[in-house]
């Protein structure tokens, strides 16, 4: 077996590599861990392997401004020089097969194996898969990576009518570009109201509201019996989205956007613990001694909250990214970041900040009907989350609550901005 270090890997007397962090996967939280390894100074060989063949790239606009025009390239995270300038071994287009936690080595598929010292899997998440009748049929879409993106643009250039399964983020990121390209979108959600999972009722309501102000069709409570094709067969191009209701929806293109599921498939074949992802401690350490995980593959322990739980965010993978790369060099890291997300859809900028777990109480600031709105919410006397439409600074300034631990009252919320700043520096941070 021959077995390989990357570049400025050290080899020992007896011949085995000493140091040799590999990074599984290049998307947002591998990069950062690439780049944090570096920042806190580790010297030694550093690979980053990424089955996806293009320069890691924001994912994004991927659902949102690269949809909006034919030429609009991928966001790269970081120009190859930077990797050059980093001594940081980037493997394109290389997909690791297997991982042996004994040996310490991994295998790719066109059968290398690599030797590491310690091992970092962010692998992130695939995109759940519809399974009615139909959902194999070309013109059925996903959207996760970069060519997903390319072939949905390419094809719904000339596509009148387009359905989007699923009312989430990616769900309605993608109806609100296409509608606003001048498609005939229809939203079709199985829950009773949009971003069901993710936000509070207000948000939700509001934000259906706009959608269907863009001249998209929202139906809610209504499932999908099966994706029919040219002549209602199941042959060809997709024709039609059948609702359970028996309603069929003409559609040149159908986009699914039902979720994601964490990508454990090698660390589940490694024997390394997995529940609803890889399982990591707060310092990003799974069950298998020199491996680590990050990102949308992973359930952690959320300390705020008291839960394990997985979250999907750029924010989460790179935060845990910057804690790993601590927790790998050996350094105390215990990750305890306020959990933040963001999500454009047409002219509405959504931020989230905190979990909104156990919530008896919200309350409302700013303007619903202008489109300008935050939403605090409580747990008992306790702010937990904060989500805003189209309010930036108000954002920032909830990072910064949950962050001191700071809750504020209601008249302070009624007052505005400013005097929830100055309550926040009373507090002792600064806003
Ligand atoms: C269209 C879209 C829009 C989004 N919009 C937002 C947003 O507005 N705000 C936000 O906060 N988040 C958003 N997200 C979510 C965000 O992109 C993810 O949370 C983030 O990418 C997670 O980073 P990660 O490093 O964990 O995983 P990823 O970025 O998914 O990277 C994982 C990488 O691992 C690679 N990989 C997997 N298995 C292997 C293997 N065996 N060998 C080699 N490589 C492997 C994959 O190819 C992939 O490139 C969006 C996601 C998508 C898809």
């Amino acid at each position: 077996m021959s077995v390989r270090g990357g570049p400025g890997a050290r080899v020992t007397g007896d011949g085995t590599l000493d140091e040799h962090i590999i990074i599984i996967g290049a998307g947002h939280g591998g990069v950062q861990a690439a780049t944090s390894l570096r920042e806190e100074g580790y010297q030694g060989a550093l690979t980053l392997v990424s089955a996806d063949p293009e320069l890691p790239y924001h994912k994004p606009p991927l659902s949102k401004t690269f949809l909006k025009a034919q030429d609009a390239a991928p966001q790269i995270l970081k120009a190859q020089m930077f990797y050059d300038a980093q001594n940081i071994a980037l493997r394109l287009g290389s997909t690791v097969a297997s991982i042996d936690p004994t040996a310490r080595t991994l295998t790719l598929e066109d059968g290398a194996t690599l030797a590491w010292s310690k091992l970092l899997l962010a692998t992130g998440a695939r995109p759940r898969r519809l399974a009615v009748p139909g959902s194999e049929l070309d013109g059925v879409f996903y959207l996760r990576e970069c060519a997903d993106a390319r072939l949905l643009r390419e094809r719904t250039a000339a596509a009148g009518d387009v359905v989007v399964i699923g009312g989430g983020f990616i769900g309605l990121e993608v109806a609100a570009t296409m509608a606003m390209s001048g498609k005939r979108v229809t939203v079709v959600e199985a829950a009773d109201r949009l971003l069901g999972r993710a936000v509070s009722a207000p948000v939700s309501s509001h934000m259906r509201a706009y959608h269907e102000g863009l001249g998209i069709r929202v139906l809610t409570r209504t499932g999908v019996r099966q994706i029919s094709g040219q002549d209602g067969d199941q042959d060809g191009g997709v024709r039609a989205v059948v609702t359970d209701a028996g309603e069929a929806i003409p559609a040149d293109a159908v986009l699914v956007g039902i979720g994601a599921e964490p990508d454990t498939r090698l660390a589940e074949a490694a024997g390394i613990l997995c529940d609803n992802g890889i399982r990591v401690d707060a310092a990003c350490r799974t069950s298998a001694p020199g491996i680590f995980a990050i990102g949308d593959c992973v359930s952690f322990p959320h300390q705020a909250s008291g839960r394990v739980l997985r979250l999907e965010s750029v924010q989460n993978a790179t935060d845990q990214a910057r804690c790993a790369a601590k927790a790998m060099l050996g350094r105390p890291a215990d990750f305890d970041a306020v959990a933040w997300f963001w999500s454009d859809q047409g002219e509405r900028k959504l931020q989230m900040a905190g979990l909104a777990f156990d919530i008896d109480r919200q309350v409302l600031s700013g303007d619903l009907d202008a489109g300008a709105f935050a939403v605090f919410l409580f747990s008992g006397e306790r702010l937990v989350a904060l989500e805003t439409v189209n309010r930036p600074g108000e954002h920032m300034l909830g990072r910064r609550m949950l962050a001191a631990g700071f809750s504020p009252t209601d008249a302070q919320i009624a007052e505005g901005p400013a005097a929830l700043k100055a309550a926040l520096a009373a507090h002792g941070m600064s806003p």
